[in-house]
């Protein structure tokens, strides 16, 4: 593989992540001199990581060409282990997705091998696309992963991920670099590398499915703490009275806002309705209270966290959301309501830019720049 030097790797990045810029935009952006950014652009194009596209007007100047990434110049496989589904994904350099396919995490934990059950899916996967390699492979995890030792440490939803060395296998298998990186925090590196925080310094991503993670980005940074657990919203205390978690704590906050959870609070009401989201569809008393409290709930945890670290944006996905417009109505007045004033005044709440497939983008673009940044000489 070629090897590219620091400043290549910056421009590199910057026009993977632009969307299409011109070499004017790129010298202001890098703070690198319109003569570097003109050698700089040559060899990339030369060595087929980018490529020219139209040209566009800039008032009064000349027309400038804008420059793309080569999607072809990479392929990633992301994989998104959740609690409840395994997804995968190919995707080009421009984050594209190729195809993707999904599994029940169940039907891994019946085999004795996970890891090796794993690799094959991924293997079969892989020439069902008619690939017999890809450049790197991402893998979020919704659970704790040693990032020193590369392994993921627990899964609270899962029996069989204790201490797992997932990198050590699939780099093995697959002859390609792997990266590793807790699944809230891939989420938050989607939006901040191919979503809507592309220009934000801090912001959180909630995602609330099976579970509920949390990506943390402050001063530009994502949060990881001492010991890589920093962001762990689905497993702070919501109800001090409330039931045991997986995750051995009482009433954390994933134990009353995720989709199963919602659906059997709904059920233990006296909620007679095939499922939650057909009583909800019909305004059903029951189902309203049950995702008004879920809401708050959500809200509560997300106003200690914006009074802590004070986001530009919280973006929220994931099912619930997407099935339930009235739980991300109810975060929003709930916030509004009990974060201090000061915080919220100019801070905005918005949906996520990939919605259910957020954790795939996430584990592709932790692929794709882990990658492009280990190309460095
Ligand atoms: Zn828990």
């Amino acid at each position: 593989m070629t090897q590219l030097n620091a400043s290549e790797i910056v421009v590199l990045t910057s026009i993977q992540q632009s969307g299409g810029i011109s070499r004017k935009a790129l010298a202001e952006k890098t703070g690198l001199s319109q003569a570097s950014i003109t050698k700089i652009t040559h060899r990339l194009g030369r060595d087929d990581y980018i490529r020219e596209g139209e040209r566009v007007g800039t008032g009064m100047g000349r027309k400038e060409v804008l420059l793309y990434p080569n999607p072809g110049k990479f392929k990633f496989l992301g994989v998104d282990i959740g609690g409840h589904r395994l997804r995968i994904a190919l995707a080009d350099y421009r984050y594209e997705l190729i195809r993707v396919e999904q599994y029940l995490m169940e039907e891994l934990e019946r085999k004795d091998d996970v890891l090796r059950e794993l690799a094959d899916k991924l293997r079969s996967f892989l020439e069902a696309c008619g690939e017999t390699s890809v450049d790197a492979i991402g893998v979020g995890v919704t659970g704790i992963v040693d990032i020193g030792r590369q392994t993921i440490l627990n899964i609270p939803n899962l029996d069989r991920w204790n201490d797992v060395n997932i990198v050590g296998a699939l780099s093995d298998r697959f002859g390609c670099p792997v990266y590793l990186e807790e699944s809230g925090r891939t989420m938050a590196f989607a939006e901040k590398l191919a979503g809507k925080a592309k220009d934000e310094s801090d912001f959180i991503v909630v995602h609330v499915a099976y579970g509920v993670v949390a990506g943390i980005y402050t001063s530009g940074r994502p949060l990881r703490g001492a010991g890589n657990v920093g962001g762990l919203l689905g497993h702070i205390t919501a109800d001090e009275k409330g039931t045991r978690c997986r995750c051995g704590n009482y009433g954390c906050l994933e134990n009353i806002v995720t989709y199963p959870m919602l659906e059997g609070e709904y059920r233990r009401r006296g909620g007679g309705a095939a499922s939650l989201a057909e009583a909800y569809g019909i305004n059903d008393k029951i189902a309203l209270d049950v995702l008004i409290e879920a809401g708050k709930a959500i809200g509560i945890a997300l106003s200690n966290v914006v009074n802590l670290f004070n986001p530009q944006t919280i973006y929220l996905g994931g099912p619930v959301f997407d099935r339930f417009p009235i739980v991300f109505e109810e975060v929003r007045r709930t916030v509004l309501l009990r974060a201090n004033r000061f915080a919220t005044v100019a801070m905005a709440l918005d949906r996520t830019t990939f919605g259910d497939r957020q954790g795939l983008l996430g584990a592709l673009t932790l692929a794709g720049t882990s990658f492009v940044a280990s190309l460095e000489t």
